[in-house]
């Protein structure tokens, strides 16, 4: 960045998945002043921000930032913190072996550090232990996807949303979470009234301002609901007959398998829903060519997760509702980068640029690449058994990277535990102190968002750059940096001799193209035309959708997969999952007749450690909370504003209550963001189970069996 003021530069949003672009205005390069505007030639917002957003500036200042390097409590050079971590990583490859190590990184790093981290874990130190809090936000999208699809692919764009006359969001309080697509649609909306809204999500949120309905669904029963919607549409003669015996299989399977759901009456009673309503919008849904169905984590966030996401893809694929203007099923990524690190096998089953460790030849070619004879031969543990295997001894050297998982993860007790008894802990984060660092033997000054260089993904597989507003603060390295230096102390150095990030995107671009027949559709992940783009090129580079391969370098401004079918299954075929329901083993009982849900608020991200820094953001909440029904208030002796012990089988808090009908009779809410720093009380991690999906190994962190009573 030049001294020269004011500079304009574009980068892309802190935040969520939406990966809005901005236009920063560096005021003051010293005192870390900025202007934060909306891109308006940026696709994915086209000027729009939201709130969150719009206070980027309020939160790049040095408060509470990691600086320089430590040892235990001791302030130390970065050659002898480096040496640390390769000295003790050493030790534990030479005592126990590579599956004695793990990495457990975040959608928060950028592509290049997690293509970097992935490449020496699984390429170099020959493990798969390198698992992400994406874990926590897609995976269940992961593996539906790939179930469906044969590939993690997303078919549409955000356009789609604004082009359809119906958009179902599910379990998605959009306005909050995601909330330019939110206004989007809004906009969508007001220009064309007819155009229909339906919001599936056991609370009345938000969202539901702009709703023509709202079906309160019990938490967990989404794919009863649309098993049902699948057999109305087969019994309405509204199958896509062509798409299905041209482009699809395990149709007349799944159909069984959804028939049993049953009749009207015994789904909305299951779903908690009114008939009626459950009828139109099964009614709607047939009747309307151009849907849209968005889903977030009340969907992923479950142990039934996968089926769910793929009872909603089936909707779309008998109906033949996908890759065309204004349809398909668009899941939207919780963090701004859960993509990228998708694209770069950042989670624990995944390879490397959408390779996997099932196919020996992906393992061969993905060796050679990387010329990397010690590569992981198997997935790794992903997040819940992670920290469980380092809770029983097996994991004894973890680097945690841009997560704070001691608040994230549920069952945060044993998560606690873990780090406690776990030999070594590195902690690279750009935020001095966070529940996770307490627990740190080393911790390391990563680059804040305000000074990393290099590229995200969002959720429409629109991959932009994030572009450096100010110097690197203190001693602070990029993660890239980091692991690279760590890499060569441990004698992998050859492999890791990067100059920038923009050498580490050559490379990613060059690897999801290797071998990779663009013609035959080999693989979906390809990037190819950019494998060679110059320094100035990739400084200069502008938000492009993936695929973009060779010939197709004038790339659509939004593009779209599959309405042709051309699958990336074995037998080009999209796979008509069988989602057969049952009911979740979450279910209340005697000691905890109600259930705990979980999620964000409006103003906060995270664990807060950005979001709390702009004083305009905390105005909205400034504590944490539990929503409770009227008729559950009464039934418990709480009152409004006072306090209560919230408590499930793991653990108990104290916590305000806020009575609200916003929350169904049976139900309770509270948000994720406060933690044992923040809040001495307001931390929902302890309180949530960890059991998984079967297919994702997704906590589900929705939907937790508790109970409540007045102090
Ligand atoms: Fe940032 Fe998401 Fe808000 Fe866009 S919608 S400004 S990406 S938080």
């Amino acid at each position: 960045i030049s001294n020269e003021h004011p500079k304009v530069i574009h980068t892309t949003c802190a935040y969520c998945g939406v990966g809005c672009g901005i236009k920063a205005t560096v005021t003051d390069k010293e005192l870390h002043l900025v202007d934060i505007e909306g891109r308006k030639d940026h696709p994915a917002n086209l000027g729009r921000l939201c709130s969150k957003g719009s206070a980027l500036g309020e939160t790049v200042s040095l408060e509470n930032r990691l600086l320089t390097p430590f040892i235990d409590e001791q302030r130390v050079g970065w050659d002898k913190a480096l040496d640390e971590v390769a000295n003790r990583l050493k030790a534990t490859l030479d005592e126990y072996g590579p599956e004695a190590v793990a990495l457990y990184g975040s959608g928060q790093l950028l592509t290049e550090d997690y293509y970097v981290a992935n490449k020496l874990m699984k390429g170099f130190i020959g493990t798969g232990n390198m698992d992400t809090n994406s874990r926590l936000c897609m995976a269940s999208t992961v593996a539906g996807q790939k179930r469906a699809f044969g590939s993690d692919t997303v078919p549409g764009s955000y356009e789609d949303l604004e082009l359809a006359d119906m958009v179902v969001l599910v379990g998605a309080n959009t306005a909050w979470c995601h909330p330019v697509l939110f206004q989007r649609i809004r906009a969508a909306k007001e220009q064309r009234p007819e155009m229909k809204v339906v919001v599936i999500d056991p609370r009345v949120t938000d969202t539901c301002d702009i709703a023509d309905l709202h079906l309160p669904l019990k938490s967990g029963t989404d794919t009863a609901l649309f098993n049902k919607l699948f057999s109305y549409l087969q019994k309405h003669n509204k199958v896509d007959t062509a798409y299905v015996d041209q482009h699809t299989q395990g149709f007349e399977e799944a159909l069984k398998a959804a028939e049993k759901v049953g009749d009207f009456s015994a789904v909305a009673e299951l779903c908690g829903v009114e008939k009626t309503a459950l009828k139109q919008f099964c009614q709607w849904f047939a009747d309307t060519d151009k849907v849209v169905t968005a889903w977030s984590q009340g969907v992923n966030q479950s142990v039934a997760g996968t089926d769910k996401v793929n009872a909603i893809v089936n909707c779309h694929l008998i109906t033949g509702r996908i890759g065309k203007p204004g349809t398909g099923p668009l899941s939207l990524t919780g963090q701004p980068n859960a993509m990228g690190g998708r694209e770069v096998g950042g989670l624990a089953n995944q390879l490397a640029a959408h390779m996997e460790f099932a196919n020996a030849e992906d393992i061969d070619r993905v060796r050679r690449f990387w010329n990397a004879p010690n590569i992981a031969r198997s997935p790794g543990k992903t997040a819940v058994d992670l920290f469980n295997a380092m809770d029983n001894g097996e994991i004894k050297f973890v680097w945690i990277m841009g997560t704070n998982p001691v608040v994230s993860m549920p069952d945060a007790n044993t998560v606690i535990s873990a780090l406690k008894k776990c030999p070594t802990v590195v902690v690279s984060d750009c935020i001095e102190k966070t529940d996770t660092s307490e627990f740190a033997h080393i911790r390391l000054p990563a680059a804040g968002w305000s000074e990393k260089d290099g590229t995200v993904t969002n959720s429409e597989r629109r991959i932009s750059r994030q572009r450096a507003l100010f110097d690197l603060s203190g001693e602070s390295k990029p993660d890239w940096w980091i692991i690279s230096r760590v890499a060569e102390k441990v004698g992998f150095g050859e492999a890791f001799d990067y100059q920038s990030s923009a050498d580490i995107f050559r490379e990613h671009a060059a690897l999801s193209a290797f071998e990779n027949n663009s013609q035959g559709r080999v693989r979906d992940f390809n990037i190819g035309a950019v494998a060679s783009i110059s320094d100035a090129e990739y400084e200069a580079l502008e938000p492009f959708q993936w695929p973009l391969i060779k010939g197709h370098k004038a790339a659509q401004p939004h593009t779209r997969l599959f309405a042709d079918g051309g699958y990336f299954t074995e037998t080009g075929r999209a796979t008509v999952v069988s989602t057969e329901f049952k009911v979740s083993y979450h279910q209340p009982n005697t000691d905890y007749p109600l259930l705990l849900n979980t999620g964000r608020v409006r103003d906060h991200w995270h664990t807060m450690t950005r979001t709390a820094l702009s004083p305009r953001l905390s105005q909205h909440m400034d504590e944490p909370f539990v929503e409770v029904h009227p008729d559950d208030a009464e039934k418990y002796g709480l009152a409004d504003q006072a306090l209560c012990r919230l408590s499930t089988a793991f653990d108990s808090i104290l916590i305000r209550v806020t009575v609200t009908p916003s929350v169904g009779k049976g139900n309770v809410f509270m948000p994720m963001h406060w933690t044992r720093q923040n809040s001495k009380t307001g931390h929902c991690g302890v309180l949530v189970k960890s059991a998984v999906d079967p297919w994702s190994k997704q906590p589900g962190c929705k939907h937790t069996p508790a109970s409540i009573e007045a102090v």
